[in-house]
């Protein structure tokens, strides 16, 4: 897999502190009133943040189950493999303009590598695809942790329009902030050299795509997963009258405030469950499961 470059620190993060001063923190908390336990946890999220790679897309993938991380993996190298398509066609399309004045190359340049509703289409159909059989492998793995071995039915009904809803406004956001980031990005690129030739700008236009694109698909793929999983989730736990059981959140030491706030919750009922929606952002890799493993009757377990 290509490198993927650290993403932006949410705003929400716990500071990552530098050694000397996590080195201090972890003695005060050493003094802080609270159970053992309490304070391994704290001390784990400090250690944690003041990690730089922890938030990293690669990181996050790392952090997922094996078999998960195959499926992200996959969908990110389809996702690449599109977006490289889009953006070949775009720069050869780019090239037969240049016979135009440098303001209409610039306009038309845009134009070109710009997503089209048709692209966005044909994107919502992958993505859709690829919900499908994340429900699918979903669906199974909950109910082998309920001890049953059967296997997850593909989506039909509102389930199916659900994925699709969530396929379209994906593949629809994913577009708009990529359209409005070239022009900001040719913008930037006029401003620094104002008198490049057409070429200049086009291999600039190029180079940006291709590196954006890396990690843009990176954090698709794993939010299709996670996001999926969770709905997948949450309607086998409804159809199969779990929402009365004990819950808890999972996955590797948080380090944003809004994951630490949800995994200090310990165990919670349905009703936090709901208010508090695991993946709660962008590259999270948490959900929840359940506290014990339910006595179910595997035959007439709904399995989608
Ligand atoms: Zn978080
Ligand atoms: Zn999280």
């Amino acid at each position: 897999m290509a490198t993927i470059p650290t993403i932006k620190k949410l705003r929400t993060h716990v500071p990552p502190l530098p050694p000397d001063k996590l080195e201090l923190a972890l003695q005060e908390v050493d003094r802080l009133a609270v159970s053992l336990s309490a304070r391994e946890q704290i001390k784990q999220i400090l250690k944690a943040a003041a990690n730089e790679n922890s938030e990293t897309v690669e990181a996050v993938i790392a952090s997922l189950p094996k078999d998960r991380q195959q499926i992200v993996i996959d969908l990110l190298l389809k996702l690449q493999q599109q977006e490289q398509q889009h953006t070949s066609a775009a720069a050869i399309l780019a090239a037969g303009l240049t016979l135009l004045s440098l303001a209409s190359f610039l306009a038309a340049l845009v134009a070109q590598f710009q997503v089209t509703a048709d692209e966005i289409e044909l994107r919502t159909d992958m993505l859709l695809r690829e919900r499908v059989n994340i429900w699918i492998k979903a669906i199974t793995d909950e109910a082998r942790a309920c001890g049953c071995d059967r296997s997850g039915v593909a989506p039909s009904g509102a389930d199916l329009e659900a994925l699709r809803s969530m396929s379209e406004k994906a593949a629809q956001s994913v577009a708009d902030t990529y359209n409005r980031d070239v022009q900001r990005q040719l913008n930037k690129l006029t401003k620094a050299v104002p008198d490049g030739d057409k070429d200049y700008y086009l291999r600039e236009l190029r180079k940006w795509a291709a590196n954006r694109s890396v990690w843009k698909s990176a954090q698709i793929a794993l939010n299709t997963e996670t996001q999926t999983r969770e709905y997948a989730r949450r309607r086998f736990w409804e159809m199969n009258k779990l929402t009365e059981r004990k819950f808890i959140a999972t996955g590797v030491t948080p380090t944003c405030k809004i994951c630490v706030r949800i995994f200090a919750a310990g165990v919670v009922g349905w009703d936090y469950v709901r208010r508090n929606p695991l993946p709660a952002h962008i590259n999270c890799p948490h959900y929840y499961k359940l506290v014990h493993k339910p006595k179910v009757d595997c035959k007439t377990l709904w399995v989608g």
